[in-house]
């Protein structure tokens, strides 16, 4: 009798809002639901799939708040360049002349499965021709908030002015109605969007319950130009356009005022952090400790692939640590069990996803990965919490589970064929490069 998936010893993480790991008994999935949460092993009930987690710490899924997954086919294009000569030399030239539905399905595919092998079971994602996301996110198994990107400049999807309208209702008609899938907006920033473009696109989320995203104060420049438009600063601003709250996510949030990070706590708007990201483009660093004080919810994202350029939440843990201690000078800024809980539940709650996923409870959804212990980098063990954010990767990901479905067994991923894949991003990097003269490396490997 198959009642769904039994995972067996090791330790647990279960809830990552009084990180504690324990022995670990045994689990159970059956369809999409957690039936059994660390039980007595004596009680394991029969099943065609039973997962020895011997020597692994069994953990909710990671959450990836913030990325642009297709711009993956853009990965190390061109790095070590001024932000506007890295956007208006290759970026930018690339996306205007290679974006179209094969390249989101192609770039998110790619994505989706590097987010499944390192135990990324959630990701909110920003771009154009967002129904390929969906697409792709769907076939890799991945659960995914696909925000459909809104510039007021020509875009892609929407190359005439004011267009952005017509092709966000399309994309929310058009967007697969799946359990893993929820369709979202994603204004670009309050300095490429006006203020009846967020209006406008605040309506229309609300009216399809869905959340709204936006880049907000990433760097000291645009917050200069939001001041010097409009006489406020970005987050006031938004504040004005009624735009504040938890159906809103800010992502970033580096050059915030004392008074922002008031109005952000008071409103119930979540953060997305993405130190990688403002890292590699010195972008600057956040007061993650203003904003913890004042009880705003901070989640992690990688950002997309061209600012990182990878898509590992464990790295992205790590750095957020690293970052938060380096810009206060205190060795107990950000401790690993902030980290872990920001890179879970609380990317769930940003999301507004904590009631289904996040930890690993009675009732909420499958969605959990096993990471494996016994690796010499993480050798010996005193503390698997310290381990997960001071000396993991995301390659320690052994097993993930997403909605009740075995996605990666053994670091192998059971939904996508690599090499075709692979061969496949080779043959657009070719396209891409000739297009720059420059070179792309690796063409044709392997069979197809
Ligand atoms: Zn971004």
């Amino acid at each position: 009798m198959n009642i769904g998936i039994v995972l067996a010893g090791g330790l647990i993480l279960a809830d990552p809002a009084s990180p504690e790991v324990v022995p670990h008994g045994t689990t159970v999935i059956s369809g999409n639901r957690l039936v059994l949460v660390n039980a007595p092993i004596h009680s394991q009930p029969p099943s065609d799939l039973v997962i020895d987690c011997s020597g692994c710490l069994i953990m909710p899924g990671l959450v990836n708040a913030h990325t642009h997954a297709a711009m993956s086919l853009l990965r190390g294009i061109a790095d070590d360049l001024p932000l506007d000569e890295w956007l208006n030399k290759y970026i930018f030239p690339s996306e205007a002349k290679h974006v179209a539905p094969d390249f989101v399905y192609l770039g998110t595919k790619l994505s989706a499965a590097e987010m499944a092998l390192g135990g990324i079971t959630t990701f909110a994602d920003g771009y154009f021709y967002m129904e390929e996301a969906a697409r792709a996110s769907i076939e890799v198994g991945l659960r995914a908030v696909i925000a459909q990107g809104i510039l007021d400049v020509p875009v892609p999807d929407a190359p005439l002015p004011g267009s952005w309208r017509e092709r966000a209702r399309a994309f929310l008609a058009a967007c697969p109605a799946d359990d893993l899938i929820t369709p979202a907006l994603f204004c670009h920033s309050p300095y490429l969007c006006s203020p009846e473009t967020f209006q406008g696109a605040y309506e229309m989320a609300r009216a399809a319950h869905s959340p709204l995203f936006s880049h907000v104060s990433e760097t000291a420049r645009e917050v200069q130009e939001i001041k010097s438009r409009y006489g406020v600063s970005p987050v006031e601003h938004l504040r004005g356009l009624g735009i504040l709250g938890e159906a809103f996510v800010a992502i970033h949030g580096v050059h915030l005022s004392e008074s922002e990070m008031d109005l952000l706590a008071e409103s119930g708007t979540g953060v997305v952090h993405c130190p990688e990201s403002n890292m590699k483009l010195s972008s600057g660093a956040a007061d993650l400790r203003g904003l913890q004080s004042r009880g705003v919810t901070i989640a992690l994202g990688t950002d997309g692939a061209a600012s990182n350029n990878n898509l590992d939440l464990f790295e992205e843990m790590r750095s957020a640590s690293l970052m938060a201690k380096l810009v206060t000078g205190d060795p107990e800024a950000l401790d690993a069990r902030t980290a872990i809980r920001m890179a879970t539940l609380d990317g769930a709650r940003v999301l507004g996803l904590d009631a289904q996923i996040g930890s690993i409870e009675l009732g909420k959804l499958g969605d959990l990965i096993v990471v494996d212990l016994d690796r010499l980098h993480l050798t010996p063990v005193y503390d698997p919490l310290s381990h997960l954010v001071y000396a993991a990767k995301g390659s320690d990901v052994r097993h993930v589970i997403v909605n009740g479905k075995l996605v990666v067994h053994d670091r192998c991923i059971l939904t996508v064929d690599e090499r075709k894949l692979k061969n496949a991003v080779h043959a657009k990097a070719d396209e891409i490069a000739e297009d720059l003269g420059i070179t792309a490396y690796g063409v044709g490997t392997g069979d197809d």
